[in-house]
């Protein structure tokens, strides 16, 4: 069970990504203390006949100002629909950070983040903390996505090594990086069938399953 001390956010704006894609930018009263990585769950205020939280990534750093969070905006969800329909100063409620996909805070070993779709936002957290932190790092980022990239722009202006893939492109790219980074720390976050099947992909071509973390974004279904 997560632990059910609130925190208090207080919404300041939302940002249109791409498609039905949207960033949700709060202030924190106080700060609200997580690892780069981690989720926790967003609550709304009362939602007639449905649940009022989800489990979402944090996709700002823990020594940022304001919080962010990234979704798809679905019709068909009304939590999504009441997220998107908050107004400036509206409250909501952070409980129950959890996760272990983290970055350690020491390791000399490369580190490639292998994301699908909306799966790149724990990553946007753990990239920029590393950057605040002026922490020597080697990181390639790898999106696979059917449509847009999320955070393109802002990861454009990164040095770290990135690639921005269909699904079908992925098999040549990842046996590049597997000969460059032998032996890297994988970091795998998406959809249930994207972290499955990169797991096993992975596994397949050699890489230990000590090197692969994933985050497994249950509830959530994409082409990727
Ligand atoms: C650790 C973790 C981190 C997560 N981080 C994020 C995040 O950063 N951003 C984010 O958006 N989500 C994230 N999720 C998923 C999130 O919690 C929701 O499950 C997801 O966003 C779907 O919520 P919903 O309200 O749209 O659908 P729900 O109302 O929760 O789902 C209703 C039904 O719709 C289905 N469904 C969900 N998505 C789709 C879709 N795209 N097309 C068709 N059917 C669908 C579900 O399987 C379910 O059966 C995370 C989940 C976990 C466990």
């Amino acid at each position: 069970m997560p632990q059910l001390r609130l925190y208090k956010l207080v919404f300041k704006a939302k940002q249109h990504e791409y498609g039905d894609v949207f960033t949700f930018i709060f202030d924190l009263p106080k700060p609200i203390r997580f690892q780069a990585g981690q989720y926790a769950h967003l609550m709304l205020s009362r939602i007639p006949g449905g649940n009022r939280w989800r489990e979402l990534s944090f996709a700002s750093a823990p020594d940022e100002d304001e919080m962010w969070f990234s979704v798809h905006v679905r019709d068909e969800s009304p939590f999504k629909q009441k997220l998107s329909k908050l107004q400036q100063g509206d409250l909501a409620w952070v409980f129950g950070v959890e996760g272990n996909f983290t970055v350690p805070s020491q390791t000399n070993k490369p580190l490639v983040m292998l994301t699908g779709g909306i799966g790149i936002t724990p990553v946007r957290s753990m990239v920029r903390s590393i950057e605040r932190q002026h922490k020597e790092a080697d990181i390639t980022v790898v999106h696979v996505s059917h449509d847009d990239y999320l955070y393109k722009e802002e990861f454009l202006k990164l040095s770290h090594a990135q690639y921005r893939v269909k699904r079908g492109e992925l098999d040549e790219i990842l046996i590049k990086i597997g000969k460059e980074k032998p032996t890297a720390l994988y970091y795998v976050a998406g959809s249930e069938g994207f972290v499955t099947d990169m797991k096993n992909k992975l596994k397949n071509s050699g890489v230990r399953k000590d090197d692969i973390k994933i985050d497994t974004f249950k509830g959530y279904k994409s082409k990727n």
